[in-house]
């Protein structure tokens, strides 16, 4: 039992010891040095410590037991190889320690170089470099600046301000005309704001200094940003970051020496060819501090044509060995290059199909793999319409893309002042500091949303989501000023009325109107672009990666589509006929009259009336969609919002009746329009008199749809035609209220459908918790199953959809109560479990029932995955969204357990 009986855990693994498939362990930078070695490429020597001793340490608040003892012997093994030891007086060794988690967190954890310099060493480094004063106190300098920093919490602009100073006294704003003995001076200027912030001398000792940063590292995981950053990315908070103790090499050791980043591909369009940045005598850090100016790689060919020319070699190799698109950063040392970092690189969305498609081409990766790569939602994001950018315009600020698509509008600050310049025909964008509940109608009369604070989970982020409504978020560069309603940016002043672009998905703010340009994509799926022959690469790629996804995939994709002209453009998306057919519109517009007779009907002849002049009208609407989607299934789902919803607003009424009454007009019919819709007034409207319940209570309704149907179903299949209608009774509970219209529905069907070989199935949804529940009764009525996720949702959390995402979601999505709305990605915990329990209950009682999803979870990415494993047999979303869906329905296909695409 005893802990000392156990083998000891290893917590610190040399390079030579790990691979690419680590990075749980070693982090994403550390599996990847480990596999760069054991290629054989020129890495500097080091180990990594694992995110398991991060995790130790993060949770008792001291380093595991062991790990001291293990770091000493890979220090020593490392000393042993280089032959130097850290900070030696003489001949120092240097090391860096960097942090480097699973997924890689860009610039939110902390890295120290130069680890081992102190008063005395920095001669030694002088000597080692030949005398080169400049570049030991250079390399003392950086390490106390940035120990300072990262390790001692020392304000940064301190130093930063100290080496300004030292520049101005030079007249130079270049720190290449900073000699050793200004340098020395500013390493003397350093430690006195090191004393001062700490208390302390800066520690002289090399094994404290290392001990001391790497506990840094470790607790930079939990540093502010790096939490705010993982919720955003839905990184998970307990992975921990490993930590990589690597030789130092220099870039700042002269003109023949420098440092770099690479990539292997362009990741912004995924184009061949050399794409980089190179400074020459300098560190890593100066690259991305961007305090010189960098040259473009391809110039590194005239200054070091042998590094340069290895360089190429080895961007070649990775890409052939990761089969993919690689960055990098290097370092080369007086004419000997290094290799400091790898990994799968991030790209934009168009750049990923168009990789994927080269990388087939050269037979790096087969198609599986391609599909494998890329995601619905980049194919998504590639279908909204861009922004056609010219030099004329130049982002003045970005923020976060929180909600794709590309806006223009003119600027107003208030909710009111933008749904009074909506009313008048204006597009507005609503710009804020941030947003809260009271906005929600500007933000609905708005074309955009730009905020100056708050990140992907902020309100108005969460809002414009659930509206589909462009949003940038946290352009910070923004001083917005509502009160003078104005807003600047970079020194210009933007007022109410002047006009910006928004574009959602690169974040990034525009003044003026920029010209919006079609998606070449969605031309593609409109069938206006030839995939065989236009020189669009992108299209290309997409094309031939959908056409795999559909081979690969088990689950159909079907739309929801109300009218023909839906079907027909969903038909071209590749529906595979209609999940969903809403019939409350046939309800609406010059129909309202007869919807109304119905409903003040005083007997049984007065409804009659009523529901034969809507017959013809329904019939006609449903002819047209069997026609478009002829030979494939159309499931029409019967009346199910409140009826008084058809009914004119009671205040509006109310109004009418009582000016026409002081008028002295007739108003018999406004009046009992009033009472009726008195009458029917509900409290909570989602949980009142609805869907089956309708049917069940208002005679001849149900009846008067399900004769539409089949008698439009004959229509067609007369015609030549073949219908294949699936009649969707909605909101069922209780096996005893399918039945009941199943009776029903079966007479009228028998009658009409005679032996014009036409088949109509009848099923439900699946929506109501107990009918989840109740499946196994419930599938002996049903021929068919098709799950309304939305007010499976709504009931199954107990949340009024329309009310929740503005008034408190924001806030359960800052606490991690869930990492996305259960309305956007469906709820596999919960809402899931239910799904999960109906489908295999309903398919035990009736073994080849159908079984569908049709609320607007069947166009999610994650969901499709998830009702793939469940077993259903269809999705069904919005025509928009059917690529997406056949997409992941193919990736879900092919997706071998545990394979991580992020
Ligand atoms: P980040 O994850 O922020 O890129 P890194 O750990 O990669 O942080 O290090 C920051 C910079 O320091 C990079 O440019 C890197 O190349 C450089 N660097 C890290 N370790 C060494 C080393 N041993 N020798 C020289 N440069 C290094
Ligand atoms: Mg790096
Ligand atoms: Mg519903």
């Amino acid at each position: 039992m005893a802990a000392h009986d156990s083998v000891e855990q290893k917590y610190v693994y040399d390079f030579a010891e790990g691979n690419k498939d680590l990075k749980d362990l070693l982090g994403g930078k550390g599996a990847n040095l480990a596999e760069m070695t054991n290629l054989g490429l020129p890495v500097p020597p080091g180990f990594t410590i694992t995110t398991e001793a991060c995790k130790a340490y993060l949770t008792t608040g001291r380093e595991p037991d062991g790990l001291a003892a293990q770091i000493e012997a890979h220090l020593e093994s490392l000393e042993r190889e280089m032959g130097r030891r850290l900070g030696d007086p003489d001949d120092p060794l240097l090391v860096s320690v960097r942090s480097g988690a699973k997924f890689s967190m860009p610039g939110m954890m902390e890295t120290v170089l130069n680890v081992g310099l102190n008063d005395r060493s920095v001669i030694g480094l002088s000597n080692q470099a030949g005398g080169n004063d400049r570049f030991a106190w250079d390399s003392y300098r950086r390490l106390i600046q940035m120990f300072g920093k990262t390790v001692c919490e020392v304000p940064g602009e301190e130093f930063e301000h100290a080496l300004d100073e030292i520049k101005s006294a030079k007249g130079t704003h270049n720190d290449l005309d900073l000699d050793a003995d200004d340098l020395r001076g500013l390493v003397d200027a350093y430690k006195k704001i090191f004393a001062k912030h700490t208390g302390r001398e800066f520690p002289q000792e090399p094994r404290e200094q290392l001990d001391l940063a790497i506990r840094a590292v470790f607790d930079s995981w939990n540093a502010e940003r790096a939490i705010l950053y993982r919720r955003q990315e839905r990184i998970p908070a307990d992975l921990g970051t490993a930590v990589n103790v690597v030789a130092m090499v220099f870039g700042n050791l002269g003109p023949d020496s420098g440092t770099g980043v690479a990539f292997t591909r362009d990741p912004g369009s995924g184009a061949q060819g050399i794409y980089g940045d190179y400074l020459a005598n300098a560190q890593g850090e100066d690259v991305v501090a961007g305090i010189r100016n960098t040259v473009p790689l391809q110039e590194l060919e005239q200054l070091d044509k042998t590094s340069y020319d290895e360089l190429l070699g080895i961007m070649a190799r990775l890409e052939e060995h990761y089969k993919d698109l690689c960055d990098i950063e290097f370092t080369i040392e007086r004419g000997k290059l290094w290799m400091l970092q790898t990994r799968v690189g991030k790209r934009t969305a168009a750049a990923a199909f168009v990789i994927a498609g080269q990388l087939v081409d050269e037979g790096l990766i087969d198609l599986d793999e391609a599909l494998h790569r890329v995601n619905g939602a980049q194919l998504a994001q590639l279908m909204f319409p861009r922004f056609q950018l010219d030099h004329e315009f130049e982002a003045v600020a970005k923020g976060i893309g929180a909600s794709p698509g590309a806006a223009s509008g003119k600027v107003v600050f208030t909710s009111a002042r933008a749904v009074e310049l909506a009313a008048e025909g204006e597009s507005v964008i609503l710009v804020r500091r941030e947003t809260n509940p009271d906005d929600l109608n500007g933000m609905i009369a708005a074309k955009g949303i730009l905020t100056s604070r708050g990140g992907k989970t902020s309100h108005a982020a969460v809002v414009a989501r659930g509206m589909g409504k462009t949003c940038v978020s946290g352009a910070d560069e923004l001083d917005v000023n509502v009160p003078a309603k104005k807003f600047t940016v970079g020194g210009r002043v933007v007022n109410e009325g002047d006009i910006v672009s928004i574009d959602g998905t690169t974040g990034k703010v525009y003044l003026g109107e920029v010209p919006v340009m079609p998606s070449e994509v969605v031309q593609y799926f409109e069938g206006e672009l030839d995939p065989e022959t236009t020189d669009d690469a992108l299209v290309r790629s997409v094309h031939r990666i959908m056409t795999h996804a559909d081979a690969a995939r088990r689950l159909r994709v079907r739309t929801n589509a109300d009218t023909g002209a839906d079907a027909a453009r969903a038909r071209r998306f590749g529906a595979e006929g209609i999940g969903l057919c809403r019939t409350e519109h046939m309800f609406l517009g010059d129909r309202r009259e007869l919807v109304e007779r119905l409903i003040l009907a005083s007997g049984e002849r007065e409804r009659e009336d009523a529901l034969a002049a809507l017959l013809p009208l329904q019939r006609a609407d449903f002819v047209e969609i069997f026609r478009e989607m002829d030979g494939l299934p159309v499931t029409v789902r019967l009346i199910d919002p409140p009826l008084h919803e058809f009914l004119p607003p009671l205040e509006q009424l109310a109004v009418n009746v009582a000016v026409a009454q002081e008028r002295g007009e007739d108003v018999a019919k406004e009046e009992a329009l009033l009472a009726a819709v008195r009458r029917m007034h509900e409290e909570n409207p989602m949980l009142g008199l609805r869907g089956v319940r309708l049917g069940l209570v208002i005679p001849g309704l149900f009846a008067m749809q399900v004769r539409a149907i089949a008698e439009a179903a004959v229509a067609v299949v007369r015609d030549g035609g073949t219908a294949c209608p699936e009649i969707m009774v909605p909101l069922v509970g209780a096996v005893q209220e399918l039945e009941t219209v199943r009776a029903e529905a079966e007479r009228i069907i028998a009658e009409v459908v005679g032996d014009s070989g036409v088949e109509v199935l009848i099923g439900t949804m699946i929506e109501v918790p107990r009918a989840a529940l109740t499946a196994g009764q419930i599938a002996e009525a049903a021929e068919f199953f098709s799950f309304g996720t939305n007010d499976l949702t709504q009931m199954g959390w107990g949340f009024s959809r329309d009310d929740v995402e503005g008034a408190f979601f924001w806030r359960y999505l800052e606490l991690g109560i869930f990492g996305i709305s259960p309305f956007e990605s469906i709820d596999t915990d919960g809402v899931g479990r239910l799904i999960r329990i109906a489908a295999e209950e309903g398919r035990a009682a009736r073994p080849g029932l159908k079984l569908g999803v049709c609320g607007e979870h069947g166009g999610d990415p994650d969901s499709v995955h998830f009702f793939h494993e469940v077993g259903l047999d269809y999705v069904s979303c919005s025509p928009f969204r059917v690529p997406v869906a056949r997409l992941e329905a193919g990736r879900a296909a092919i997706t071998t357990a545990g394979s991580d695409s992020r």
